[in-house]
């Protein structure tokens, strides 16, 4: 009986350490990740680089861009 309480005792304190080790590389994870913004793009006509819908101008080679119509 009392050994079958250590081996509890044990195995909870491998599961508290691997919760301890696993925090740090969750936040790791979680600020390294990369952040992936899902923005609108469209294809420019001059170059046909991808470029963010709110762009006037295209920044890649100076193109005017139409603006795209605000979503409704
Ligand atoms: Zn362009």
């Amino acid at each position: 009986m009392v050994e079958e309480e250590e081996r509890r005792k044990y195995s909870l304190a491998i599961l508290i350490i691997l919760l301890i080790l696993c925090w740090p590389a969750a936040l790791i994870y979680y600020f390294t990740r990369p952040k992936v913004k899902a923005k609108p793009m469209r294809t420019c006509l001059g170059c046909g680089m991808q470029i963010p819908v709110d762009y006037a101008v295209c920044p890649h080679c100076g193109k005017k861009v139409e603006r795209a119509l605000p979503s409704p």
